[in-house]
């Protein structure tokens, strides 16, 4: 059984078993004392831990390998100009695709308030400054200490640029980065075996502690948003695809390790070393390029977030009877578009973004308490699409570099011997 499909069956397996416990949990105590919390708690969090500890020294190394490989400033410039553009498009198309669904669906038209919902007490969203400043680091090491990635990704770029400039003496720095690199992909195949066992215990626990009547009332703004998220994957990323050559059904096919760690982990973030090892062994697309876009991808660009909040807006102005003007939907896609920047690519942190849209437009915050329920799911599916978001972007930018392979990207298989040896997921 190849290693995806390995993946796959635990999903099911412990969706299965999640269910199962989830219905016989008030029969059977121990099940929810011994499984649910406390060996599938532990196995999942540590296999969180291990990818989570992956990520820090995964970003810094290659990020200053691949600057060193793309050499001089005006590709770095190039490349990055490109990347932000394309992160920019896709959201905003992500969340004009949102509101106009949602605006023709109305869901929460109808919608019955009841007391017992609303707990949520939002956290506060860090303003816009905030986190255009947040960007640059004022100390390395507190930043690698806090897994800051944007402020990672300035460090490394400086620093790995500078290494090209200093010349000869540099050039004992670039090759104990790239031999470090080496070793940290070891590293990742290592804890990558794990992973069966890990998703299993995530999935089986999530699905264990949410239960089905959460969907009661939620039912239309879940399909909402689960609907939008396909299509945006379909359409949005399957036409940009196509436009440089690449079959959308092989790149899913290809995409499928990455997305279902992104399911299983809510965290793009966490799935950083799954999608570089997938574009370079399975999509062809040279570390120059990914080791770039991916942090910065899994950072600033969450198509899939962006979707949710905007159903979401749509769906709190409705519950609430509040009338959304043009001039609201507008501000829903700036704000949504730059929330993407400062959201962390952790579970949940959607929500907290959400927050923001929600005061830009003068819809009261509590009403994110009205989607909560329903939220542990869909962050799975959202987090899977803003990490297949970041891979079409990849191989778009890629292509544009001539860094990607396109006979490999419409390969059935991957022909080992085509491949570098730091290992792919078969
Ligand atoms: N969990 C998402 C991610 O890591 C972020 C979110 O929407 O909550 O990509």
């Amino acid at each position: 059984m190849s290693f995806t499909q390995r993946i796959l069956l635990s999903m099911l397996a412990g969706m299965i078993v999640g269910i199962a416990l989830n219905m016989v949990g008030s029969a059977i105590p121990w099940a929810s004392d011994f499984l649910v919390n406390g060996v599938f708690y532990v196995v999942g969090a540590v296999f969180v831990a291990m990818l989570k500890l992956m990520v820090v020294p995964l970003v810094l190394v290659s990020l200053v390998c691949g600057v060193n490989a793309m050499g001089d400033l005006r590709a770095i410039g190039r490349v990055g100009a490109k990347t932000f553009g394309l992160y920019f498009m896709t959201t905003a198309i992500a969340i004009i695709l949102a509101l106009t669904l949602a605006r023709f669906f109305s869901p929460g038209s109808g919608f019955e308030l009841t007391g017992g919902l609303a707990e949520y007490i939002p956290r506060e969203a860090p303003s816009l400054a905030e986190v255009l400043i947040n960007i640059f680091p004022e100390n390395p090491i507190q930043a690698m200490a806090d897994g800051q990635m944007l402020q990672i990704i300035v460090f490394a770029l400086l620093f790995g640029f500078a290494a090209n400039l200093a010349g000869e003496r540099g050039k004992p720095i670039v090759k104990l980065f790239s031999d470090l690199n080496e070793v940290i992909l070891k590293m990742v195949m290592m804890i990558i075996l794990l992973a069966p066992v890990g998703v299993f215990a995530l999935i089986s626990r999530t699905f264990a502690t949410e239960g089905i009547e959460v969907f009661g009332p939620l039912v239309g703004y879940f399909i909402l948003v689960a609907s939008v998220l396909i299509l945006h994957l379909v359409f949005t990323y399957g036409l940009i695809l196509k436009t440089i050559g690449i079959k959308p059904l092989r790149f899913l096919k290809h995409m499928r390790a990455p997305m279902s760690f992104a399911f299983s982990t809510s965290s793009s973030a966490a799935t950083i070393p799954i999608t570089l090892n997938t574009l370079k062994n399975r999509l062809g697309v040279k570390s120059s390029v990914s080791s770039f876009t991916v942090p910065l991808g899994a950072t600033i660009n969450m198509d899939g977030t962006a979707i949710m909040q905007g159903v979401a807006t749509v769906f709190i102005a409705n519950v609430y009877g509040i009338n959304l003007m043009f001039t609201d939907y507008l501000m829903v896609v700036l704000t949504a578009t730059l929330a993407s920047i400062g959201t962390a690519a952790v579970p949940s942190a959607g929500l907290i973004m959400l927050a923001m849209v929600l005061g830009q437009v003068g819809l009261p915050v509590e009403g994110i308490a009205l989607i909560i329920g329903v939220d542990r799911l869909l962050d799975m599916l959202r987090t899977a699409i803003n990490v297949a978001g970041d891979s079409a972007v990849t191989c778009v930018v890629a292509h544009s570099e001539g860094a990607l392979d396109l006979k490999a990207c419409n390969e059935m298989e991957v022909k080992k011997s085509a491949r570098d040896n730091s290992g792919s997921f078969e």
